[in-house]
């Protein structure tokens, strides 16, 4: 079900698979514009702009009802010719609306009789195991959770509309012994906020504990938008953190030289293969 004030509209698209520069795929998937999931950090609010809309992030949902119809077309045309696709690049294929309307879903039982194409799937949502079965078909799959934290205080505020991070968790390690391959996406690492000695241990030690062995991680990208939310956020709830996240927009190498040392050290306590964008 959607939370209250999120503006749901149908829509159509006239491609359903598009290239994407993203490193290691070729076409990227997005069944929805916009995501309920609502994230503070979002990169994807461009979409506001790009689609004429003048609500906020994360108050509206366009769902492309003629997708999954779209991709059979295309994925025709393609034939038996490999490649690798990823969803969930400005958008959460798992949000709410997926419940009621099924598009990604339909998206996969699409892409099933093509063996030869590898689906990457990137969520911050619990629902995805709602198609275990279908994932299981599917030759060359890869379920990927995004975590930024693990306090449910912090992810209420950063990311409100997604599942808490310990139903993520849960997620994975059911989808993981199901014989689905999983990962997670530490990203974006918020400074002072998700990066703290204690709030990356808590992390690694949830990622051990639900039997995540892969894991990458990526520091935030200073989109203007984003920044501009994140500032608001800070100052609202984390008011002790804002000059961390101010010397991180100043200074990132320095930043990121010394957040790599700590992932890479509970990586290896930890036993998880890890590595950083
Ligand atoms: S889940 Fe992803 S696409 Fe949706 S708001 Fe959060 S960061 Fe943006």
């Amino acid at each position: 079900m959607l939370p209250e004030g999120i503006a749901v509209t149908e829509t159509s698209c006239k491609t359903a698979l598009n290239k994407t520069g993203i490193p290691g795929y070729q076409y990227c998937l997005n069944p929805y514009v916009g995501c309920a999931h609502a994230c503070v950090y979002c990169y994807a609010s461009f979409m506001c702009r790009f689609r004429g809309r003048r609500e906020p992030w994360g108050t509206f949902v366009e769902c492309k009802i003629n997708f999954p119809a779209v991709l059979e077309r295309q994925l025709k045309r393609l034939g038996p010719k490999g490649g690798s696709i990823l969803t969930g690049t400005v958008t959460d294929p798992y949000q709410q609306a997926e419940a009621s309307y099924c598009l990604t879903r339909s998206c996969l039982e699409a892409l099933a009789p093509y063996p030869s194409l590898e689906l990457g799937i990137l969520t911050k949502s619990a629902l995805v195991l709602r198609d275990l079965s279908l994932l299981q078909k599917l030759k060359c799959c890869t379920v990927g959770f995004s975590i930024t934290t693990m306090s449910n205080e912090a992810a209420r505020v950063l990311e409100p509309g997604a599942s808490p991070p310990g139903l993520r968790l849960a997620a994975a390690r059911q989808l993981s012994e199901a014989g689905v391959p999983v990962w997670v996406f530490i990203a974006p690492l918020l400074p002072g906020v998700g990066d703290s000695g204690e709030a990356l241990s808590a992390l690694f030690g949830a990622l051990k504990k639900a039997g995540v062995r892969e894991v990458m991680a990526d520091t935030l990208t200073a989109y203007p938008l984003a920044v501009g939310r994140l500032r608001q956020v800070y100052r609202r709830y984390f008011p002790a953190s804002l000059k961390v996240l101010e010397w991180y927009l100043k200074d990132s190498p320095d930043y990121r030289m010394i957040i790599d040392d700590r992932m890479n050290k509970l990586a290896r306590d930890n036993g998880i293969n890890f590595s950083s964008v």
